[in-house]
C-alpha cells in the first residue's frame, strides 16, 4: 500500500486537481493500480497564495508504486494549468505514511518548499515538483494527512465540450436532494438565501459537489439531482466541515493566517462600516480584539449586531491583519437588558416621574414619594446558543453546526473574562442601563 500526493495544478481560470485526481484513478485503474481511498484534503485557507480553496489530493493505492508516480506526473504535465504563473505543481509518492504533523501544520499554519522536499527525502518518497514546485507543500500534506474526522464529498465532473459553458442543472431538483438528506448532507443549497452553494461559478471542470457525513446520504441526494449528463462521478473521503484549521486561541497572543476558537466579552456594541461588513470588539478583560461578519455573511451580521456589552461569546475564525473573521459564534450568555425607570405610584397607580438628581420620585397626582427606581427586563434579540454563517459564505473546513460543536474545544476555550481595571464594571451583572 503507497500514497500519492498532488496539489497545486489549477489556477483561477481553470482545472480543479480533483478533476485532475478523477481522470488519474481511472488511468491507474487500466494500469493495474487499485485506488483504495481518495482524500480531498483542505489545507490552511489564509495561504495568500491561495485564491480558490486550497486542496490537495492524496490517493491511497494498491500495485506498483512507480506506474502509479509516473502516470501522476504524465496526468499533471497534461492536465495542469502550467502556463498560469501562479500553478507551481508538485507530485509525491511514498510507501510508508509519515506522521501527522506536517500535514497539521500546513492546515493551520504555514509550511516551506523546503521542508516538504526534506521530509519527502527522509521518508524516500519519489516526487517532482514542477516550476517553483510549491505544490509539494500540499502534496506532501496530503501524503501525511491523518483525518480524527471526516465528511464525505462526491464531486461530479462535466464532459470536455461543456468546460466554460453555463452548466445545466435543476435548480429544484436541489432544493429536493437537500430536503430529503439534511442535515446528512448539508451546503448544497443555501435555504435561507434561496442560493444554490454546490454548484460552481468558475470555469473549471466540476458540475457539482454534494457533502455529506456518510456515502449513503450522498447517493440519495444524488439520485434526485436532475442535470447535464456528467462525463464522471468521484467519491472523496475529506477534512470538509470538521474545523480541522481551528486551535483554542487567546485575545492578544493570535498569530496571522492562523485559524481560532477565541473566548471573551463584548466590549462595545458591533459597528457597521462601509460595504456592509460588521465589526465587533471583544475582550478578554484586558486586551481587545476586533471581530469581523462580512456583508456575504448577511443574516448573520444581526446576530452581531444584537449583542450588548459584557455579553460572554466564544467567536471561531482565522486571524488577519489583525482581526478575527466570523465563521461562527456561540452566545454563552445574553441577560436580559435591565432599564431603570421611574416606579409606579403605590397609592394610586400612576407612574411617578423624578423629584430631582438624588431625591428619588413623587406623584404628580397625589404627591407620594417614593426612593429606588422599578427595574424593567427588556427580552433580547439574540439568545445563547451557537450561531454560523450561511452555507454560501462557509469555508470548506468550516464545521457546519448541524455535525454538532468540537467537545474538545469547547472544554479548552473559556469565555470567561478577567476583571477590569477598574474593577467594577458591568461586566456580568447584565445592567447595561
Ligand atoms: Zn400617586
Amino acid at each position: 500500500m503507497f500514497r500519492i500526493g498532488i496539489d497545486d495544478t489549477d489556477s483561477p481560470a481553470g482545472m480543479c486537481t480533483t478533476y485532475l485526481a478523477a481522470v488519474l484513478i481511472r488511468r491507474l485503474h487500466r494500469a493495474g493500480v487499485r485506488v483504495i481511498e481518495a482524500r480531498l484534503v483542505r489545507l490552511n485557507p489564509n495561504v495568500p497564495e491561495k485564491t480558490r480553496g486550497n486542496a490537495a489530493i492524496c490517493l491511497v493505492a494498491e500495485g506498483s508504486l512507480h506506474t502509479a508516480f509516473h502516470l501522476a506526473c504524465r496526468a499533471v504535465e497534461e492536465l495542469a494549468e502550467m502556463s498560469h504563473e501562479g500553478t507551481h505543481p508538485g507530485v509525491a509518492a511514498c510507501g510508508q505514511v509519515p506522521p501527522p504533523d506536517f500535514y497539521l501544520r500546513a492546515v493551520r499554519g504555514f509550511c516551506t518548499v523546503d521542508e516538504a522536499i526534506s521530509l519527502l527525502g527522509e521518508w524516500g518518497a519519489l516526487f517532482k515538483g514542477y516550476k517553483a514546485g510549491r505544490g509539494l507543500i500540499g502534496a506532501t500534506a496530503a501524503i501525511c494527512s491523518h483525518f480524527d474526522d471526516f465528511t464525505y464529498e462526491l464531486l461530479l465532473y462535466r464532459r470536455r465540450a461543456r468546460f466554460g459553458t453555463p452548466r445545466e442543472v435543476d435548480r429544484q431538483s436541489l432544493f429536493a436532494a437537500d430536503a430529503v438528506t439534511y442535515p446528512h448532507t448539508w451546503d448544497t443549497v443555501d435555504r435561507e438565501n434561496g442560493i444554490v452553494v454546490c454548484v460552481p461559478h468558475t470555469p473549471d471542470p466540476v458540475l457539482l459537489g454534494i457533502r455529506g457525513e456518510r456515502p449513503g446520504w450522498l447517493a440519495l441526494a444524488r439520485e434526485s439531482v436532475v442535470s447535464e449528463r456528467p462525463a464522471c462521478e468521484q467519491l472523496f473521503v475529506t477534512n470538509q466541515g470538521t474545523d480541522a484549521h481551528i486551535v483554542p486561541g487567546e485575545i492578544g497572543r493570535l498569530e496571522e493566517g492562523h485559524s481560532y476558537l477565541v473566548g471573551g466579552a463584548v466590549h462595545s456594541r458591533a459597528v457597521t462600516i462601509r460595504g456592509g461588513h460588521v465589526c465587533l470588539p471583544l475582550t478578554d478583560g484586558k486586551m481587545m480584539l476586533p471581530c469581523m461578519a462580512y456583508e456575504p455573511t448577511r443574516g448573520f451580521r444581526d446576530v452581531v449586531r444584537a449583542l450588548l456589552p459584557g455579553d460572554k461569546v466564544r467567536a471561531a475564525g482565522s486571524y488577519k491583519r489583525g482581526s478575527l473573521n466570523l465563521e461562527k459564534i456561540e452566545v454563552v450568555s445574553a441577560p436580559p437588558l435591565l432599564l431603570s425607570r421611574p416606579p409606579l405610584c403605590e397609592r394610586c397607580g400612576k407612574r411617578m416621574t423624578s423629584a430631582g438628581t438624588g431625591k428619588g420620585y413623587k406623584c404628580r397626582r397625589c404627591g407620594g414619594r417614593k426612593g429606588a427606581p422599578g427595574v424593567v427586563a427588556v427580552p433580547r434579540a439574540v439568545s445563547p446558543g451557537w450561531y454560523e454563517v450561511p452555507p454560501s459564505a462557509r469555508r470548506h473546513l468550516a464545521r457546519p453546526l448541524c455535525r454538532g460543536v468540537r467537545e474538545d474545544f469547547l472544554r479548552a476555550c473559556t469565555s470567561d473574562v478577567q476583571p477590569q481595571d477598574p474593577p467594577g464594571n458591568d461586566h456580568g451583572s447584565g445592567l447595561h442601563a
